[in-house]
């Protein structure tokens, strides 16, 4: 009998452990240079198992961190020690999973029954796919699949190619995902897709008018890996992977931020050397097969003349830099550009974007994509976190996909048509 009940109480630790109850999301607004020292050294500290959901520390704007049930109280008192400032944005992390997974499985039965595509909807990376085999049978021509590549985990990478014809025209890319917790990102692309699809069937403008002259590049899924990983439910905590899967040189944690991992400033501030850190930037420029595959894409390509990247979430439309603080050269016109995007993604719900560089509105980021892009004479880059401002986080509910996603899309076909009528 004591075996037994000493078992159980085990496998009860042990299931406690694994699920989120009790965590919180904290959100910590640093008030003087001092509480940003202090904050600084929290990302240092294993022991809390602070989960970063926002990065860097200003006093112009607050950072949001998932705190373990079992490091709540600590952190808490630590925060009170040293007077800095926050409000608990989720009372209750696992709360939101169980809701987020009780609704997939209602989706799914629902799909069951209707064999119709649910937009509304979360999706596994195997119905991505299988909806963009449908989507270019049903439109074979304008749209073809480009594999471009594969992962890590020797899974296809797919882009989304429509075009009306001609050889490497001017074209527009965007990707999704590149953080697999971004669950919100990849459906809005989902969404995206089939928008373009359905807005030239119809003759809808401007989309017939931009896909005469440009071709569009859609990539929904840029880290198959970690979106496969973020869908693995045995542990919730899988929910909130960012990082890609490789084996890094710590045997206990793998992946890195594809993020961070570009050819451009690499290994500069804003960006982790520990393969443990969630934005772990990997061990050389492009070292990730995912982002090389998409780098060589668009070298080879040779002819790309925007390049978008969705991300969640904050509400933000960047440009660049995010390697440092300085005006990237055409910041008068990004800043413009992504001013009236902002004014037409508004226009739909009144969701508020704030407008800026990466440095100036999220944090420093040095190895990312849109910095990348820039720098290789691709002017129109801009990098999008779409909803929310923190109320639910990655674990937005899926009932918000369409309007955010719809919203979004408002926002892409102004630069797109800009571009358009811009020729560089
Ligand atoms: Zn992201």
């Amino acid at each position: 009998m004591r075996l037994y009940l000493a078992v159980f109480a085990l496998l009860a630790a042990v299931h406690c452990e694994e699920l989120l109850n009790g965590d919180q999301v904290l959100r910590i607004q640093a008030e003087s240079e001092d509480h940003i020292q202090v904050l600084k050294e929290l990302e240092k500290n294993v022991d809390w198992g602070l989960d970063f959901w926002t990065h860097g520390f200003s006093i112009e704007r607050p950072v949001d961190i998932r705190v373990p049930d079992t490091s709540l109280f600590a952190f808490k008192d630590f925060l009170r020690d040293n007077n800095i400032t926050f409000t608990v944005m989720i009372n209750n992390v696992q709360e939101l999973l169980d809701r987020e997974r009780a609704e997939m499985v209602m989706n799914a039965e629902k799909k069951y029954k209707t064999k119709g595509f649910n937009f509304a909807a979360y999706h596994n990376l195997e119905t991505i796919y299988s909806f963009m085999d449908s989507l270019v049978a049903s439109h074979p021509d304008l749209i073809t699949k480009v594999k471009i590549g594969s992962t890590y985990e020797d899974r296809p990478m797919y882009a989304l190619k429509f075009s009306t014809g001609g050889e490497k025209r001017p074209a527009v890319w965007i990707d999704a995902g590149i953080h697999a917790r971004e669950w919100v990102s990849h459906a809005s692309a989902v969404w995206i897709a089939d928008r373009i699809a359905l807005d030239f069937k119809d003759n809808r403008a401007p989309v017939p008018s931009i896909l005469s002259k440009m071709d569009i590049f859609l990539m929904i899924v840029a880290n198959p890996d970690g979106y496969v990983f973020s869908h693995l439910t045995e542990r919730p905590i899988h929910r909130l992977w960012r990082k890609s899967r490789s084996v890094t040189s710590n045997p206990k944690c793998l992946g890195v931020d594809l993020n961070r991992n570009w050819d451009a400033e690499f290994s500069g501030p804003g960006a982790s050397d520990d393969p443990c850190g969630e934005d772990y930037r990997g061990p050389s420029a492009q070292s990730e097969i995912e982002v090389k595959n998409i780098a060589d894409f668009i070298m080879s390509h040779g002819n790309f003349k925007s390049f978008m990247s969705l991300h969640a979430y904050s509400q933000l439309l960047m440009y660049p830099y995010g390697f440092n603080g300085t005006n990237a050269p055409d910041q008068p016109e990004l800043h413009e550009v992504a001013t009236q995007a902002s004014k037409a993604l508004n226009s739909w719900h009144g969701t508020i974007y704030k407008v800026g560089s990466i440095f100036h509105t999220i944090e420093q980021a040095s190895g990312a994509s849109v910095d990348w892009a820039y720098q290789r004479g691709i002017k129109y880059s801009f990098a999008f976190e779409l909803r929310d401002t923190g109320k639910y986080g990655f674990l937005l509910p899926a009932d918000q996909i369409v309007s955010t996603a719809r919203e979004t899309w408002l926002a892409l076909k102004y630069i797109m048509q800009y571009v358009c009528e811009h020729p560089y």
